[in-house]
């Protein structure tokens, strides 16, 4: 049975029990951050999801009423509310546009966590989070899979059922998603190749710690060679400690509050004690979370602290490079001039406000002419698991992406992401462009070795 409350909104019978589902106790988004916004909706153009959505209750603005009406008990937390802010790509484009300085990033975590908490979800969404969650952040577990994926790709399988169309008519919609942006594997992801520790070429300028990720060194290995190369090659003795796992992007932008607290305190000790100038990160998601480390374990009487100083030596490598400068000579790509366009990863832009760094680094490299994208600060759609979850908007937003990032004409397409490139790369396939998509560490390592674009 379904009845309404004052709101109108209809309270939810579940086993023939009638509850009012709301936010719990536990840290419900602060009244004073909602209290902040003064609905000026200055933030809704350059919000993704109310782009492609185009209703008020999938824009940052829209979303805070929600917050606000359940915090009053005026709205219930029912599915068609959760779906709201679900549909949020955590992308924090809002932070950077709102003139009042409101804190959706915070507001957002804390709906996300009472989201998971008190919002029931259906079977397959819950069997689909709990795949999600109990693999990728593992890549010992993510390997397990990979033999499987690998015979699918090699034996043309992928191939076949990809140009039939018979993976969009036969696997759900979020299955069918996840497979799109599987990446070409390669035998490197089966194993983690790096030694603990790698010597500086020539004089030793620092010595920093590098994280591998959970994703990114089992489906793009290939970056994190190229960064150590990059880094060696410019003074830095690299560490890479054995016991380092996931760092917990991924479920803190999901609101899966345990498992995130469990992996950022295994993070923070494996690089404890390592007499590092630096802790580096070569994703842009990833660097984000560390930096919020000190944030996330606030309340952990034992890790507080720890986590405060942590988050204070954690770099991405791009800002880390800029600041301390290349000392390595750079040769052209190609004989001609380059043209790339840079593509800014969201938790990279609005979440460590880097967008100048990686741009000079990239303009130092000989003959490279930097092209700039229209709406260059909207999200890609990958935005973490987005484009698995919500794959109808993170779809089109990965079209509108490619299609404004080879518009700009240019040869080859930067990003420092692990999530936007396998969202780009999809799209580039899907939409038949033959451009070129690097990491900016792999460009620098090309670069370095005298490599060219066409070798
Ligand atoms: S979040 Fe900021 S920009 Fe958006 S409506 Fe509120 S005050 Fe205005
Ligand atoms: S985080 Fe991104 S998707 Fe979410 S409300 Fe802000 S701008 Fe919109």
């Amino acid at each position: 049975m379904q009845v309404s409350d004052k709101s109108g909104f209809e309270n939810i019978s579940i086993n023939n029990q009638e509850i009012t589902p709301s936010f719990d106790a536990k840290n419900p988004p602060n009244p004073q951050l909602i209290d902040a916004c003064v609905h000026c909706g200055f933030c809704l153009s350059t919000c993704p999801s109310y782009r492609i959505i185009g209703k008020e209750t999938d824009s940052p603005r829209g979303r805070i009423y929600l917050m606000d009406g359940i915090n009053e008990g005026d709205i219930p937390l029912s599915p068609a509310i959760a779906q709201h802010f679900d549909t949020c790509l955590g992308c924090l484009a809002c932070v950077t546009t709102c003139p009042s300085g409101v804190q959706y990033d915070q507001l957002i975590e804390s709906t996300r966590a009472q989201v998971e908490r008190n919002h029931p979800r259906s079977l397959p969404e819950k069997l689909l989070r709990q795949f999600i969650f109990s693999t990728f952040p593992y890549p010992n577990r993510l390997r397990v899979l990979l033999a499987p994926l690998l015979a699918y790709q090699k034996l043309g399988l992928q191939k076949l059922l990809r140009s039939q169309g018979w993976l969009e008519k036969f696997l759900p919609k979020q299955l069918a998603a996840m497979e799109s942006v599987l990446p070409e594997l390669t035998p490197q992801a089966f194993q983690d190749n790096l030694p603990e520790v790698i010597a500086a070429q020539g004089a030793k300028r620092y010595r920093v710690g590098m994280l591998l990720g959970c994703v990114q060194r089992v489906f793009l290995p290939e970056v994190n060679n190229a960064t150590v190369r990059v880094l060696t090659a410019n003074g830095c003795e690299v560490v890479v400690p054995k016991l380092q796992g996931c760092c917990g992007a991924l479920s803190h932008h999901q609101g899966q509050e345990a498992q995130t607290l469990e992996l950022a305190k295994q993070t923070i000790d494996a690089f404890a004690d390592l007499n590092l100038d630096a802790v580096l990160v070569n994703a842009s998601g990833c660097g984000h979370t560390l930096k919020e480390y000190g944030h996330i374990l606030k309340d952990d009487p034992l890790y507080a602290e720890k986590a405060k100083l942590f988050s204070q030596t954690v770099k991405d490598v791009q800002e880390f490079l800029d600041h301390v400068g290349l000392t390595a000579k750079l040769s052209p790509l190609q004989d001609q001039p380059l043209a790339i366009a840079y593509q800014d990863a969201c938790h990279m832009l609005h979440g460590q406000k880097i967008s100048l760094e990686p741009r000079r680094l990239l303009r130092q490299i000989p003959n490279v002419q930097l092209r700039e994208s229209v709406d260059a600060s909207l999200c890609c759609g990958s935005a973490g698991i987005y484009n698995i979850l919500q794959s109808e908007v993170g779809h089109e937003l990965g079209e509108m992406k490619v299609t404004n990032l080879t518009d700009t004409g240019a040869q080859l397409i930067a990003s420092a992401n692990v999530g936007c490139i396998t969202q780009i790369r999809k799209h580039l396939k899907l939409q038949n462009k033959n451009v070129l998509l690097m990491h900016p560490m792999e460009l620098l390592d090309y670069s370095i070795r005298g490599k060219k674009l066409d070798n």
